[in-house]
């Protein structure tokens, strides 16, 4: 599906440290091929990649996130928009009843969904009356007669054979009468949008004036939903778009493209065949399930909390000026403990997390203790100049004032001159690479 199609991209490219223009061209396309896949509206797909392109390029990483994580929050956040941003409501009347016309093709949940709003309204304190406008076949008449006495709410039938015009009419008169602030009308389908259906829909809108013409729509049906969207809206005007059947849509193409496709919300999501199975759609969360974004979340919040983007700033451009000091290795190790995983804090290091030798380096916690000893056990000349400083006797000193051995203290004075070693490498390649264009 479309969220596990964009979790492989972005674990890619989390693999990465600092991003090349080429990273996140690479990643684009396969953010551009996942979203085609999930039937997104092709339009849509490209102004949308075009968005989030000048977004990721563009702009100014946010200090405390790597490359990869940026990429993924400017994704997020261009998802959020396009659906709309944040959860619409439905438009209550000023003075009640408000009339709600349900409207769609035969089969998109229509009659279900009448009763599903009634039962959500009800929970918030509304009185629904529901109608049951679907004249043409008997059956559904009886369906949403079933649903409402299931629920313990009421509906509007008419035996006498009047048309649907009508008994919206007399519908909403009833309502005032009985006390009731909301009324639903389930309007008949076709098998497909025609000129007849149209027509009548537009008839009954005209004459009922309802506060709202929601779409009913079934998300399975991908493009095809979009499309019929599309068309309701030119020839109805909609207030919003009710997604059935959002539990069997493994692709999400219509979620993510009626807003854009049509300008208009996307207000509930169905999302089963009971009759509590309908919420409020949210931009945000939706989102967030197709991106899978609960761990991403996670490790943007915990690099947030733990890292102090200033320092991280003033130890970036230490190691790139070589001035790296047994003081500044330190902070870093404790640094490390703090956020886990070496490999981890690496990552968020921009230019030194894609580098695969320096995720080699194994951090022993137990070690730590004593590594942190020995340093602590030094006078700041001597953490700053160790090769200049250090004799035999002042070895010694700091070996007895940490606890440990002399050997011990020339093993991690080696370790040290060794990461700076490979901490200049990695300088003068990053400089190679600048110089002959292969990196940004
Ligand atoms: P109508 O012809 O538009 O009135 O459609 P119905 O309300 O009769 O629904 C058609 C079928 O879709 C029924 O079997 C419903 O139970 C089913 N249905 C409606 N909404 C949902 C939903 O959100 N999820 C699932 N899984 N089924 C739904
Ligand atoms: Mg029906």
């Amino acid at each position: 599906g479309l969220s596990e199609r964009l979790q492989e991209t972005f674990r890619k490219l989390r693999g990465k440290g600092r991003l090349t223009e080429a990273d996140v061209n690479e990643a684009l396309r396969e953010v551009r091929m996942a979203l085609l896949e999930a039937d997104v509206n092709f339009k849509v797909v490209k102004d949308f990649i075009a968005r989030i392109k000048e977004k990721a390029v563009g702009q100014e990483l946010i200090e405390s996130l790597n490359p990869a994580q940026h990429v993924v929050k400017v994704v997020h956040g261009e998802l959020v928009a396009l659906m709309g941003g944040s959860n619409s409501k439905i438009n209550m009347a000023p003075k009640p009843p408000t009339v709600i016309m349900m409207v769609g093709l035969n089969g998109a949940g229509k009659t279900t969904t009448s009763a599903k709003l009634a039962n959500y309204l009800r929970k918030q304190g509304r009185r629904p009356l529901l109608v049951a406008a679907d004249v043409y076949r008997p059956a559904a008449v009886k369906q949403l007669q079933v649903l409402g006495e299931q629920l313990g709410i009421p509906v509007f039938a008419d035996g006498t054979g009047k048309e649907p015009v009508s008994i919206g009419l007399a519908a909403a008169e009833s309502a005032v009468t009985g006390g009731r602030d909301v009324v639903i009308i389930d309007t008949a389908g076709r098998q497909e949008v025609n000129e007849e259906l149209m027509a009548e829909l537009e008839a009954m809108k005209e004459a009922i004036r309802p506060h709202e013409v929601l779409l009913v729509v079934d998300a399975m049906t991908g493009q095809a939903a979009v499309g019929v969207a599309e068309t309701f809206n030119s020839r109805l005007g909609l207030d919003g778009v009710i997604l059935t059947k959002l539990d069997g849509d493994t692709r999400g193409g219509a979620a993510l493209s009626v807003r854009a496709v049509t300008g208009k919300p996307i207000k509930f999501a169905g999302l089963g065949e009971k009759l509590d199975a309908l919420e409020p759609f949210h931009p945000d969360r939706m989102a967030e399930r197709i991106l899978g974004m609960g761990d991403v979340l996670t490790l943007i919040e915990k690099a947030q909390e733990n890292f102090n983007a200033e320092q991280m700033a003033r130890m970036q451009k230490k190691i790139r000026s070589m001035e790296f000091t047994l003081e500044d290795f330190l902070e870093q190790l404790t640094q490390v403990k703090k956020l886990g995983p070496l490999e981890q804090i690496l990552s968020m290091i921009p230019g030194l997390g894609g580098i695969k030798k320096l995720k080699d380096i194994q951090v022993d916690e137990k070690e730590l203790v004593y590594v942190e000893a020995i340093i602590r056990s030094m006078t700041p000349e001597e953490r700053r100049d160790p090769e200049r400083v250090l004799n035999g006797s002042r070895k010694r000193r700091i070996a007895k004032g940490s606890g440990t051995s002399v050997q011990e203290v020339n093993r991690l004075l080696k370790q040290f001159e060794q990461t700076k070693k490979m901490m200049k490498q990695f300088v003068d390649m990053e400089k190679a690479l600048k110089k002959s264009g292969k990196m940004p």
